[in-house]
């Protein structure tokens, strides 16, 4: 009997995936994840690619599909190494010929695609892009600076509606078909996320706290003059970790607000959650465009140039410093501080901590990118990688210098931030 792999490693949800609709002629399904050895375990410029909250957080997402999954009889195999060649040996383990999967959008997703492609039938679904496959820009013709993508794109824009939860069907392998092929996640569970360890990362807990803050508290009403706040709870939608694992649908999201408009009030903040969706929207088809020039030293901006920042002695200090928050700006070492302890920074913090890092004290960017990496819980290439060259001026901007003292005044006049952080007042 003839089966398909069904990729889930962007979709790490029920609700609106449409991979869990395949048919496929009613042959058999296996549905599975590649946890990324590379992702999670190597290096980049000698910094660590991600770290153990960021694990943490992946597997804890897994462990709650492969059981929300389990309770509709679907086995969720998860493996653990090199995305392309877990799945040629699975596939061959299995007799699977072909593999669907989400539309990539990163150069190493593309690199196992081309790759996996080689040897089985390879199918891509628009599963997480707001433009989907009806308004496709097509790379060739891209806008590069987002205003113009903006206009381009957001008068004529349909948003394709969620799919609904898939009603299980017996094609699927089902968890005792599935259970031996998952040895490695087991053991990275008990190794990485043992039970008393209270990770909340889930579907559902993103659901949750969006309806919450849509709906409940209505908090959606006050985006726009709350999102440049620099801690807090609801200042913004805290939406990017789900969005970044795909353990939340864009779309789903974006029908949400739209739906809220309709039936409640539309208003600036609305709309303004939106135009953040469209600048993450932006930067996917940016990399799916430029691809590797990303991570170029000059990005997409110049010719290719792939080594590694070079830096000298005072300029590594002065990096060590500002990872470890003792730039001695407070307003920076705040920040930074934030993202140390918890993962997440507010968009005005990460825009200044990375001019900083960048102009004030002449760093390649692609150090501060590759920091955040590590750190970020809601990293996503392109959304990183994107804004940094941004802020440095390879990307799709001129370079963007901020005067950090004078930010720190505009955004936290009266030191409370970095008081509350530090415990420190700022004199
Ligand atoms: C240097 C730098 C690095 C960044 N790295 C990431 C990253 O790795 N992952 C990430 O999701 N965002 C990144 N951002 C963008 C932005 O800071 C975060 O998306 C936002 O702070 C997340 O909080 P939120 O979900 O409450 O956002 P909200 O303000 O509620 O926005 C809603 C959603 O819109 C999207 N969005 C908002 N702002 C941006 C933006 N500037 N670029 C792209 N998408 C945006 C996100 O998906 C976000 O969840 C980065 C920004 C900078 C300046």
């Amino acid at each position: 009997m003839s089966v398909s792999l069904i990729l889930l490693n962007d979709t790490l949800r029920l609700h609106d995936n449409p991979l869990l609709h395949i048919a496929d002629g009613g042959s058999a399904k296996a549905a599975v994840i590649v946890l990324n050895r590379h992702a999670f375990f190597a290096q980049q410029y000698g910094i660590k690619r991600a770290n153990l909250q960021r694990l943490q957080q992946q597997l804890s997402v897994i462990r709650s599909l492969s059981n929300a999954l389990a309770a509709r009889n679907i086995g969720l195999i998860t493996l653990f190494g090199d995305t392309a060649q877990s799945l040629l040996k699975l596939a061959q383990q299995l007799g699977a010929t072909r593999l669907y999967c989400a539309k990539p959008v990163a150069t190493y997703e593309y690199a196992a695609i081309a790759r996996l492609s080689q040897q089985l039938s390879v199918t891509t679904l628009d599963c997480n892009s707001l433009l989907g496959t009806t308004s496709d820009p097509g790379l060739a013709k891209l806008p590069d600076s987002f205003t113009a993508f903006r206009k381009q794109y957001e008068p004529s824009l349909q948003v394709a509606l969620p799919v609904d939860i898939a009603m299980p069907d017996d094609t699927w392998l089902t968890p005792a078909q599935t259970a031996r092929y998952n040895a490695d996640f087991t053991q990275l569970l008990q190794q990485y996320l043992p039970h008393q360890l209270q990770f909340k990362a889930s579907e559902d807990a993103a659901m949750a706290h969006l309806k919450h803050y849509i709906w409940q508290q209505r908090h959606i009403l006050h985006y726009k003059d709350s999102r440049n706040q620099l801690i807090g709870k609801h200042y913004a939608s805290f939406s990017s970790s789900a969005l970044a694992l795909g353990s939340l649908s864009v779309r789903w999201l974006w029908h949400e607000i739209e739906r809220f408009e309709q039936q409640i009030l539309a208003n600036d903040s609305t709309y303004w959650l939106k135009f953040e969706l469209l600048w993450r929207e932006f930067f996917r088809w940016q990399f799916r465009k430029y691809d590797a020039r990303w991570f170029s030293k000059g990005g997409i901006q110049s010719q290719i140039n792939f080594t590694a920042p070079v830096l000298n002695t005072d300029q590594q200090q002065h990096f060590r410093n500002w990872c470890s928050a003792n730039t001695g700006n407070a307003f920076i070492d705040a920040n930074m501080t934030l993202l140390n302890q918890t993962g997440l920074m507010s968009n005005r913090g990460r825009q200044n901590v990375a001019s900083y890092l960048i102009h004030d004290l002449g760093i390649d960017w692609r150090l501060g990118a590759a920091y955040f990496e590590q750190r970020l819980l809601d990293y996503d290439c392109a959304s990183n990688w994107g804004n940094w060259a941004y802020i440095a001026g390879t990307g799709n901007s001129q370079a963007r210098h901020f005067n950090v003292q004078k930010q720190a005044q505009l955004y936290d006049p009266d030191g409370s931030f970095v008081h509350a952080i530090t415990g420190v007042l700022a004199l």
